[in-house]
């Protein structure tokens, strides 16, 4: 019996690929729902709006490649060459010209459709939701995973990222402290983003010929974008804010936010239906303080990720652990496949 510790693209991947070839597993998933950094949320006006992961571009060809795999839709970014920009949130707001950039992608529906196809393929009774991993204890023929409740396997997928698992899974016998190291010194992707979206009755933005894009270095909005659903009849806007500003109440934050909506689109930015938002430093089976600076995407597809420990016993995944497109969601579909691959042959 195989065990894949965490039920994001990579986990649930890793699992899809192992249930082809008649392997048996379990996948163990700390949250009370699946999909890890992957999470479209609806909202009351049924409107799917992205907290996560949410473009990808044609260099991405693993993740294409997966979609086609399950006849899964994307469409492109709505943008254009007009974006708004604000240089401060106390400046005037300037409409400039952008260099026409090569289009992102969306997934129709929501990215979580991309883990729903995957969920539909897997059984149910193989993904154990609520079960943190706490530590792991290598024995000669056998491994216990420990959550609230003691696993006996013979191989572990460690599908969480490198960071977490470093610094919050007890291994016994230890492991080499140069994988310890590195991987306490990996970055994950995103973990200290602040998502936030916002539905509309009426695309109110493209009444004034605007594309929805608005940039600002200081925020509290630094990115937006239109967000609307594929067949253009559901309607948001959907971004980023600046990452300080999670010291905020979730009510101070909601007011700076619509304030600088207002100030960038007029009135009609404020008769929103629902206003969403995801603090990931707020979620701990995403964020691990580091305990130095990390800069962006450090020590990510590390070498050291791709050796096996304790006699094939242990396997490093993770979008983080990837060699291409690592923190990305093609680098987990890249990272599943390789580490799949390395099970399908030990079982050869
Ligand atoms: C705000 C944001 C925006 C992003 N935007 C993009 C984008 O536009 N394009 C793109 O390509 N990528 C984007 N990403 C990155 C993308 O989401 C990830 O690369 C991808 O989803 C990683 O998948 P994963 O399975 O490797 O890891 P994760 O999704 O992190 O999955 C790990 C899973 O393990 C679980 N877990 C953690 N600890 C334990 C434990 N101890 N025991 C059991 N389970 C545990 C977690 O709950 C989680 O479900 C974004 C990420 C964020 C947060």
């Amino acid at each position: 019996m195989m065990l894949i510790i965490g039920a994001g693209l990579s986990g649930l991947l890793t699992g899809y690929f192992l249930k082809k070839e008649g392997i048996p597993f379990k996948i163990l998933e700390a949250r009370e729902r699946v999909g890890g950094r992957i999470n479209t949320v609806y909202g009351i006006s049924n409107t799917p709006v992205e907290m996560g992961a949410t473009w990808f571009t044609n260099q991405h060809k693993h993740l294409i490649a997966l979609l086609n795999e399950l006849e899964l839709n994307y469409f492109d970014q709505h943008t254009d060459s007009s974006v708004l920009f604000q240089s401060s949130n106390t400046s005037p707001i300037q409409s400039i010209k952008i260099p026409s950039q090569q289009p992102s992608h969306r997934i129709a529906g929501g990215t979580s459709h991309l883990i729903e196809s995957l969920l539909q393929k897997l059984d149910s009774k193989d993904i154990l939701l609520n079960q943190s991993v706490k530590s792991i204890k290598c024995y000669e023929n056998t491994v216990q995973v420990i959550t609230n409740e003691v696993f006996e396997v013979h191989k572990v997928i460690m599908a969480i990222p490198p960071k977490l698992w470093s610094k919050r899974i007890v291994f016994e016998p230890a492991l080499p402290q140069q994988l310890i190291d590195i991987a306490q010194q990996t970055h994950t992707w995103m973990e200290d983003s602040i998502k936030i979206a916002l539905t509309y009755s009426l695309p109110f933005w493209e009444g004034e010929n605007l594309s929805g894009t608005f940039y600002s270095p200081t925020g509290p909005i630094t990115e937006l974008y239109d967000h609307c659903n594929h067949q253009r009849t559901k309607y948001a806007l959907c971004g980023f804010i600046n990452s300080s500003f999670k010291n905020l109440s979730y009510a101070d934050r909601r007011r700076s936010v619509i304030k600088q909506l207002k100030d960038v689109f007029g009135n009609q930015a404020e008769e929103f239906i629902d206003y969403n938002e995801c603090v990931w430093s707020e979620e701990e089976n995403t964020f691990q303080p580091s305990d130095e600076f990390l800069y962006p995407h450090q020590n990510n597809g590390n070498l050291i990720f791709s050796n096996s420990y304790f006699d094939d016993k242990l396997f490093i995944s993770s979008s983080e652990s990837a060699a291409e497109f690592p923190g990305y969601m093609d680098g987990a579909v890249y990272a599943a496949h390789v580490v799949a691959q390395k099970i399908i042959n030990t079982q050869l």
